[in-house]
């Protein structure tokens, strides 16, 4: 204001001295040419500083303002402090942007943002990958021309998606499944929250599958023991007690069947839920090995030729009562699945590298090719009513497995039907005492 008025009064003094200067020098003439002069040169000294500053206006953001003095020198100071200030907000709100763009890349969900007309305007690197999509090619292009699953279509289209999330398997992603979550916000847009949960779904199937299996398993030794119980019972009377004490002999057998399998299951359980691995206990393997040798010939009661070598280090370390168990298991399939007059050899032996080998080798019915990647699932059997015979429960190997896994050991199995198989452990360097 005081640079404005100071600008008016130096104007009209200027003016005034011109004038007098004028009037003495050349008389009215002089003052009228010199008054003339003088408001000539400010009116164009106006006129020079506006083009100075539309001039300035049309200049990339960040042009330093043009200098001036007096009332325009204080404009353009003013409109120098307006635009650092805006080219500062300007910078922060960039960074916030940036800042916000890094947070959604990290998030472990897929985000994308759909403008009114559902273009893509914007996904991070999980969107792109649940949906197959590239967000250098894709982003522009309407989400509806790229994904054209009439499910996905029709989800997108109803009102009240809000809150409620889709599942569903595109293309572009095969045998994927996704679950989509769609929340409108401002001015049309759309933020859609994408999640892969094809590892979820299987892991509902595998716990629906077990459920059933369970109770299956479970099921038909129960339904033989109250069956031969209620025979029994009705028997009592008129029966020979032999006879009744045979059905009561079954009745206890099926029992027993189902104590092993609720063991096993308990055993299991327990393995998938005791964290952290077994600590490293040091296990002596010559007597592990000879309890297990006894165990299997308890088992086979001298209907096979066991034998045991033990060329392998001392000790492991690990869990005795976790390895005791993966190893009778083992053992003991080769007695149950070798017919009488088969050999079983247990065998400990050194591995190149440090490491060592857990073996036992039978002369049993053996197994096709195909069922040995499914061996160690619960309660996958080649043959079920040969398993159950055996007094089998199907969770031998899955127990084999899991033990092994806590001591970073692995599973080989080598077999050909008809001939037998050898199923070995082999021990990392780490779990081995010299
Ligand atoms: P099960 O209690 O039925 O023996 P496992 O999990 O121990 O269950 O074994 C799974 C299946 O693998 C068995 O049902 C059997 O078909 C096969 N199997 C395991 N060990 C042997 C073996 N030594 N010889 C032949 N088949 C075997």
């Amino acid at each position: 204001m005081n640079a404005v008025l100071a600008e008016l009064l130096t104007a009209i003094a200027l003016t005034m001295l011109a004038t007098l200067t004028g009037w003495f020098a050349a008389g009215e003439r002089g003052a009228t040419v010199l008054l003339m002069g003088a408001l000539a040169f400010f009116f164009l000294r106006q006129l020079w500083l506006v083009l100075r500053l539309i001039h300035w206006a049309g200049c990339p953001l960040g042009t330093p303002t043009p200098s001036a003095s007096g009332a325009w020198g204080a404009v353009f100071e003013a409109l120098h402090r307006r635009a650092r200030l805006a080219s500062a907000e300007r910078e922060q709100a960039t960074q916030e942007l940036a800042r916000f763009r890094r947070a959604a890349e990290a998030l472990p969900d897929g985000v994308m943002i759909l403008d009114g007309h559902r273009a893509i305007e914007w996904m991070n690197l999980q969107a792109e990958a649940c949906f197959g999509l590239k967000a250098s090619v894709d982003t522009g292009s309407r989400i509806t021309h790229l994904l054209r699953e009439p499910e996905f279509l029709g989800y997108l289209d109803s009102p009240d998606h809000r809150g409620v999330p889709l599942e569903f398997q595109t293309q572009r992603n095969p045998g994927r499944s996704l679950q989509i979550q769609a929340a409108p916000f401002a001015a049309g847009r759309t933020l859609l929250l994408v999640r892969d949960v094809t590892q979820l779904q299987k892991l509902a199937t595998m716990r629906r599958d077990f459920v059933a299996n369970v109770s299956h398993e479970l099921k038909t030794p129960l339904t033989v023991t109250l069956g031969f119980l209620e025979t029994a019972l009705e028997a009592l009377n008129d029966t020979p007690p032999q006879e009744v004490a045979l059905y009561l002999q079954t009745a206890a057998e099926q029992a027993q069947r189902m104590q092993q399998l609720i063991d096993d299951l308990l055993t299991l359980s327990s393995l998938e839920t005791d964290s952290p691995p077994p600590l490293e206990d040091p296990v002596g393997v010559a007597d592990l090995l000879a309890d297990i040798c006894r165990e299997v010939e308890a088992l086979s009661g001298g209907r096979h030729r066991i034998s045991l070598e033990n060329h392998g280090p001392p000790g492991l370390l690990g869990s005795a009562r976790e390895l005791r168990s993966a190893f009778a298991n083992l053992a003991g399939n080769a007695v149950r699945y070798s017919p009488q007059g088969g050999e079983i050899l247990l065998g400990w032996s050194e591995e190149s590298g440090g490491g060592a080998r857990f073996s036992v080798s039978d002369s049993g019915i053996g197994i096709a090719r195909e069922h040995l990647p499914r061996l160690t699932e619960r309660f996958y059997r080649v043959d079920r009513g040969r398993s159950r015979e055996a007094g089998g429960t199907g969770l031998g190997l899955a127990i084999v497995k899991h033990v092994l896994e806590r001591h970073q050991a692995v599973l080989q199995i080598e077999s050909e039907p008809g001939k037998g198989s050898r199923f070995s452990v082999v021990f990392p360097p780490h779990r081995i005492q010299s």
